[in-house]
């Protein structure tokens, strides 16, 4: 997510927070984008690929705002879909500088 009162026109890593944890991205690098800027942190996202959760109901992915039933982590109150997890895991491995394994 972006920063509540940020200016769109001047954003900052500061400005940029994970929808998970809420942690900002000069604290929790390295940062996936979804839709509207929302996003998950690295950390999370090896929180979420470490597990399936039971999907129960249909609930709102946080990354791509659809409706979902395929449901891979949650954390407060936030929700992560399968194919999420998957694309954002891609992006990250794939990119070198991100450090990041699954
Ligand atoms: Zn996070
Ligand atoms: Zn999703």
């Amino acid at each position: 997510m972006h920063r509540p009162g940020c200016d769109p026109d001047d954003m900052r890593e500061t400005d940029f927070l994970c929808d998970f944890c809420r942690r900002d991205w000069t604290q929790a690098a390295p940062f996936v984008e979804g839709h509207h800027g929302a996003c998950i942190c690295g950390s999370c996202l090896s929180q979420a690929c470490a597990q399936d959760q039971t999907p129960s109901s249909a609930f709102r992915c946080s990354l791509c705002l659809e409706e979902r039933q395929d449901l891979a982590w949650s954390h407060d109150q936030a929700h992560l879909c399968r194919r999420c997890r998957e694309q954002s895991a891609r992006v990250l491995a794939r990119d070198p500088a991100s450090g990041w394994r699954r």
